[in-house]
């Protein structure tokens, strides 16, 4: 019998999942429209919008507003914030043009796309310090680096902390499928889940991920698929591309009960270990009770050691109340006639290598991919949604 996500949570009266991290409730932070009538309009970009979103409706729960210094320099020097509370990137709200000067005590309300979508109780401003934030978060000052390139071409040096509440969601052209928090969890106590595994994902599904994903639900009972698609880097797949394949994948070879498909709306952040974290904890907000860790977990090129995120993931486990289930290389081993990992398969002179990168360069050259990296009908898939959408990847 399936039972309503009321009356469980009623029957029950108590958290069965993950709770909020650091707070005993989700933050929900919201405004209407008619109460900052007078606030100054700021302009921002989308990584400021979504990330103004996230804040108020809880995903990056216990966080309640923009950073002010101390918990920017917290995050940079100690992976901690001001209370002692592991986090591991900073929230800056700096617009690149201010029109008037912002002081503690203005209401300054978030407008994007011509839109107002948040507002901001001013609790402090400060100069910040580009430079230092892309070595002490990124691990480099070079623009070559997307999070470093949209740190210096999109901030700009003055930031503004503060309170943070939600006038109305900012637009995507993926928001409708989006869940927060709340949402996610009512659906996951709906079905009365007491574990649920975290997929972190920015790829449409291969062999790999469906390895990793199989593997989670062994371990927990249900499977959350969270591809950040807020905002990709050029070369990317389309973030349409990603979420309506995986919407395909989930349906044709999932349990329909057991897996729960949502984009997640927020930048990609390439800081290898820092976004691991952060990643598990916004994972923890949504109910999770286990995360899955893939290789060089959000890493770019070859700036984090590929490990370097599963080693201050397992040193958190116990802070972070989560069971992290980290995975190697992997690969399809002929001789096994499988997907395999070396973990457990004894002929890596056997093993092809599943590469995000070779598929991507044959589905852009018009080569099947070979089925033992992705299905074929995922592959098809991808090219179908892609020639609606004048090609596979971000251009720009
Ligand atoms: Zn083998």
């Amino acid at each position: 019998m399936q039972l309503e996500y009321e009356d469980f949570t009623e029957k029950t009266r108590e958290p069965r999942l993950n709770r909020p991290y650091g707070s005993p409730e989700l933050i929900n932070q919201t405004v209407s429209a008619d109460d900052v009538r007078d606030g100054i309009r700021v302009v921002v970009d989308d990584e400021m919008a979504f990330d103004a979103e996230k804040i108020a409706n809880g995903t990056y729960t216990p966080i309640t507003g923009f950073f002010r210094k101390d918990e920017l320099d917290g995050t940079i020097d100690k992976l901690r914030l001001p209370n002692g509370l592991l986090w591991t990137i900073p929230l800056i709200l700096a617009p690149k043009t201010l029109q008037s000067r912002i002081k503690k005590g203005d209401r300054v309300v978030i407008t994007y796309k011509n839109k107002d979508i948040a507002m901001v109780d001013v609790d402090e401003t400060y100069h910040i310090d580009k430079t230092r934030i892309a070595e002490g978060v990124f691990g480099v000052n070079n623009s070559s680096h997307p999070n470093v390139k949209e740190l210096n071409e999109n901030y700009g040096d003055t930031a503004i902390a503060g309170k943070t509440y939600l006038i109305s969601p900012p637009e995507h052209v993926l928001k409708r499928y989006e869940l927060t928090p709340k949402e996610a969890r009512k659906r996951i106590f709906g079905l009365g889940f007491k574990s649920v595994a975290a997929f972190q994902c920015r790829n449409p599904p291969h062999r790999g991920h469906e390895y990793m994903q199989r593997a989670a639900l062994e371990n927990a009972e249900a499977l959350f698929i969270h591809p950040i698609l807020g905002k990709l880097k050029v070369g990317d797949y389309k973030p349409e591309v990603i979420y309506h394949t995986y919407d395909y994948f989930v349906n044709e070879y999932f349990p329909q009960d057991r897996v729960l498909l949502s984009p997640l709306l927020i930048s990609m952040r390439y800081a290898g270990p820092r976004s691991a974290v952060l990643y598990a904890i916004i994972r923890r907000n949504f109910g999770c009770t286990h995360f899955i860790a893939g290789r060089d977990m959000s890493g770019v090129g070859n700036v984090y050691n590929p490990f370097a995120a599963h080693k201050l993931l397992k040193e958190s486990e116990v802070e972070l109340n989560m069971k992290f289930m980290f995975f190697n290389e992997i690969g399809y081993c002929k001789k096994c006639e499988q997907t395999v990992s070396d973990r457990n398969c004894n002929h890596p002179s056997e093993q092809v290598k599943i590469s995000q990168t070779a598929i991507r360069d044959m589905l852009l050259n018009g080569a099947p991919p070979p089925p033992e990296m992705i299905r074929e009908d995922i592959a098809k898939k991808i090219l179908e949604i892609s020639s609606a959408l004048g090609g596979p990847f971000v251009t720009d």
